[in-house]
């Protein structure tokens, strides 16, 4: 991953018409950038800052089946999800792990509740089920969490979901697409479209680092730019509505004290 190396040879391209261009280095930029260059299509990555930088660097760091989308009752998508995790399990053994989760229940319903739903999250799961569900007393909960608050306390589920490292997959995932030919470059801010009349045919870039403007042409151009996404869109058309409205979240990290213990 030389990067002066690769903007030398980028520069004795300039002329090129990629078939792919794409604007943000997040997983999910990355992941166009791996099926695109896979495809044998030409493929060109901008981001602005360090890859995963944004986002993609900050999550709870989970490769969850979509436990929670099962109680919504959409069923394709936790069956995609958890196919997902566990092809990524097989992909990707260095950067995920097993977790093991105990959810306390504090009322019997509950408790059914989450050992059937659980149990439902197992079959769908298949062969690339990470471990079994199952109902657990009110002693084995105490057991695993010591510090829980007893009262009113009816017994626990263990589950079983992955963790990742999200930033390292990121630099793994652009290590693999620059081996598939992709071309990745992170500090290069996409800062504005060209264009054929309403068709958008390549973006201008400026390289961070050096402060040189560039103009690159594409077939099609990807915005994967994340919560950033409507400022691309407003390169593209000036009057643009915003479509996002960023959530926050908020990690806290705790002394293990608080919760001793091998589970989640
Ligand atoms: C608090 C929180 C917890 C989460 N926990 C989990 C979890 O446990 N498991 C899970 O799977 N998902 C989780 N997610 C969701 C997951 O993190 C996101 O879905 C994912 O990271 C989004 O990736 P992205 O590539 O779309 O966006 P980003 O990671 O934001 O990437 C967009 C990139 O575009 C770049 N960019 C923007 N403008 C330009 C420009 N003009 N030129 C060049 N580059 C540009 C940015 O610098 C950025 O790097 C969580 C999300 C949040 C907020």
């Amino acid at each position: 991953m030389n990067r002066a190396e690769r903007i030398h040879k980028l520069e004795k391209n300039f002329n090129k018409v990629w078939d792919v261009i794409i604007i943000g280095g997040g997983a999910t930029g990355l992941g166009v950038a791996l099926d695109s260059a896979s495809r044998g299509l030409s493929t060109l990555l901008l981001e602005q800052s360090d890859f995963s930088k944004g986002t993609s660097s900050r999550s709870t760091k989970l490769v969850h089946g979509g436990v929670r989308y099962l109680a919504q009752g959409n069923i394709d998508l936790v069956r995609e999800a958890l196919r997902e995790r566990g092809l990524l399990e097989k992909n990707a053994p260095h950067l995920v792990q097993n977790e093991v989760f105990v959810i306390p229940n504090y009322t019997r319903f509950n408790k059914l509740f989450y050992t059937v739903g659980l149990k439902m999250y197992d079959v769908l799961s298949g062969k690339l089920s990470l471990g079994k569900s199952k109902g657990i007393s009110k002693k084995e909960t105490i057991s695993r969490i010591p510090t829980i608050n007893q009262k009113g306390l009816k017994g626990g589920v263990v589950y079983h979901d992955g963790q990742f490292d999200d930033s390292r997959l990121a630099i793994n995932i652009a290590q693999t697409a620059i081996e598939q030919s992709a071309d990745v470059f992170n500090y290069f801010e996409v800062n504005g479209l060209l264009k054929n009349g309403e068709e958008v045919t390549g973006v201008k870039a400026v390289d961070k680092e050096s402060g040189k403007e560039y103009t690159f042409k594409g077939k099609a151009v990807i915005n994967a730019t994340g919560v950033f996404v409507d400022e691309i869109m407003e390169m593209d058309q000036p009057d643009h509505k915003k479509t996002i409205r960023p959530s926050q979240g908020v990690h806290l990290v705790l002394d293990k004290e608080f919760m001793p213990g091998k589970d989640a």
